[in-house]
């Protein structure tokens, strides 16, 4: 990930643990999507919610660095709506 942006020169990580609010949006967009691998399994292939829900999981984890990352973006724009850099 880039320090500054390269178009408009913001320090992303503003302070140490800044990124830690992200790790909200993170988890909230995993449940999401775990849920949705799940509810799939569940629908397609008639496992049992137990089963779906573990491999909804391990389909999932592949997919937990993206996540990490872009749950970055709405956060930043949060925070910029917020608490703007000067
Ligand atoms: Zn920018």
């Amino acid at each position: 990930m880039n320090e500054r942006c390269p178009v408009c020169d913001l320090r992303f990580e503003r302070e140490e643990g800044y990124f830690l609010g992200a790790m909200y949006i993170s988890y909230g967009l995993a449940l999401i999507a775990i849920v949705v691998l799940a509810a799939l399994l569940w629908s397609l292939l008639h496992w049992s919610i137990q089963k779906s829900v573990i491999w909804g999981l391990i389909f999932f984890l592949p997919a937990a660095p993206l996540i990490t990352l872009f749950s970055r973006v709405p956060w930043i724009y949060l925070d910029q709506a917020i608490d703007p850099a000067p």
